[in-house]
């Protein structure tokens, strides 16, 4: 299976939560304890080995927030 890496623009994040909707890994959450300077709480990854590289996140993130790596 691939593995995928995320990287993520914080400063743009707008808290939608939509990529943590749509991860079917289930591995993204936001940290309810760090914002980012618009005032958002930013979204982190907990398990990053369980990642897909599958890039629904970066795809349904309307602030294009999220780049997705693959290893293939
Ligand atoms: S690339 Fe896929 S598996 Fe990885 S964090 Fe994004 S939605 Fe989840
Ligand atoms: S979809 Fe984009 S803007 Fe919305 S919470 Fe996720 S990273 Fe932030």
């Amino acid at each position: 299976m691939p593995k995928g890496k995320t990287i993520f623009d914080y400063e743009r994040c707008k808290g939608c939560l939509l990529c943590v909707e749509f991860c079917p890994q289930k591995i993204l959450y936001q940290d309810k304890t760090t914002l980012n300077r618009a005032g958002y709480n930013i979204i982190k990854v907990s398990d990053p080995d369980k990642c897909i590289g599958c890039a629904f996140c970066a795809i349904m993130c309307p602030d294009s927030v999220i780049t997705v790596e693959v290893d293939k």
